[in-house]
């Protein structure tokens, strides 16, 4: 196995459990180990210290597999570690028929470059890294293994694999084809999901206890849900009792959807409307006629990609915040969110506040919201928390 050397100092971050050991940390550069093998890592002074994956074309070069010498990194290990994964849902009730939910959360779970979500009994897997690139096999055949499971499909599509130097991939790894959409329930909900098409791995599990919050402010209330994808919150505004919900996205496929779910879920369509548009489009038409709601969600894709993009995401979170505060009936809330791992709770707070300011609204934060307990960040891992909102009350 070949061992990396560290600059003096470069191992501080990884020392206190950070995953990734970037370029520039690098005393020097191997030119004979293939992309995606376990190497070993020592500091300057050639004290062992981490085994990881090397990924050579990649800005973060090694990834992090064990900080323990004792533990070869083998198919074994990786079958551990996706039983702990596994176990943590078990343990949180969100494994079970007809349940879906994110199994494992890369990093946050011990293994980096791997995303897994399980809707009811087909498993989505998402390989975003060279170094587990190697272990789909092992992964694959794990997951397959798991009870009730009958589907393991890739989702690898994503364009961050091309930083790893590895094409997008989609199709079955494991069982049978998935057929049409997969069913799932949550709560008191029953949805569709898109496992070969949809975005993501088909649906945004990261909401699930947001939407529940929602649902439970929705009774009798007129929403706009923007930003809708397939309508998840307005579905479960809907069967809350919400008295009319307005799903808005630019996304035809995911309001065809939507629409299927209004009929799944035993909606009057009448009670759900689902228009395609740009959001911020369709924001600056009803403040133009002047027509309101009792309670927006704004759940915009994420705005800031890098952190270069911080500023214009900003502006752009501002402009959508601001309108939809305007559209705010007198006593009406608003569930703000971000998704962009590099836009801060706090500076999200303050762009929200001078939205408000702006918007000439009298308003108060009467509520956070996070991702939940299946998405976990790791102690030493801040990029992976990435999920925030606000609960925002007008006057
Ligand atoms: N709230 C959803 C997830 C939203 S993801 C849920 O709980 O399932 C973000 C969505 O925004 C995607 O469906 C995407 O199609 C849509 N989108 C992106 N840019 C848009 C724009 N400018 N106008 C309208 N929709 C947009």
């Amino acid at each position: 196995m070949a061992t990396i050397r560290l600059k003096p100092g470069a191992d501080r971050a990884m020392l206190r459990g950070h995953p990734w050991i970037f370029a520039g940390a690098l005393a020097d550069e191997p030119s004979d180990v293939v992309p995606g093998d376990t190497v070993e890592i020592t500091a300057a002074d050639g004290t062992w210290l981490a085994r990881g994956a090397w990924s050579p074309s990649s800005h973060i070069r090694i990834r992090v597999w064990t900080r323990n010498r004792d533990e070869p990194v083998d198919a074994g290990w990786i079958q551990r570690r996706l039983e702990q994964s596994v176990a943590w849902r078990v343990r949180l009730g969100l494994v079970g028929p007809g349940l879906a939910c994110r199994l494992v959360f890369g990093e946050s779970d011990g293994l980096p470059g791997l995303v897994v979500d399980r809707y009811d009994h087909t498993v989505v897997c998402q390989f975003s890294a060279v170094g587990m690139e190697r272990w789909k096999p092992v992964v694959a055949e794990a997951l397959s293994g798991l009870e009730g499971v009958v589907s393991v499909f890739e989702r690898s599509d994503i364009p961050s694999r091309r930083y790893e130097g590895l094409e997008p991939m989609t199709g079955l790894l494991a069982g049978r084809e998935p057929k049409g959409p997969v069913e799932i329930r949550e709560g008191d909900c029953r949805y569709r999901v898109d496992v070969r098409a949809g975005h993501k791995t088909g649906f945004y599990l990261d909401q699930r206890v947001n939407r529940g919050l929602v649902a439970g402010w929705a009774a009798g209330r007129r929403m706009l849900n923007a930003f809708s994808y397939t309508g998840a919150f307005g579905i479960a505004a809907l069967r809350a009792g919400a008295a009319h919900v307005v799903q808005v996205d630019s996304s035809g496929p995911a309001l065809n959807l939507a629409r299927d779910q209004a009929s799944l879920n035993d909606i009057d369509p009448a009670r759900c409307e689902c228009v395609e548009a740009d959001v911020g489009q369709y924001l600056r038409r009803c403040r133009d006629a002047a027509r309101t709601f009792d309670l927006v969600v704004l759940d915009p894709p994420k705005f800031a990609e890098t952190k270069t993009q911080v500023e214009g995401a900003c502006r752009a979170y501002k402009d959508i915040n601001l309108l939809a505060l305007k559209l705010l009936a007198p006593g009406g809330l608003l569930f703000t969110f971000s998704c962009s791992g590099h836009i801060s709770p706090d500076l999200f707070h303050k762009v929200v506040a001078s939205a408000g300011v702006d918007a000439r609204r009298s308003a108060r934060i009467v509520g956070w919201m996070d991702q939940p307990a299946d998405h976990p960040v790791g102690l030493e891992f801040p990029e992976s928390r990435y999920l925030k909102g606000l609960i925002v009350a007008a006057d």
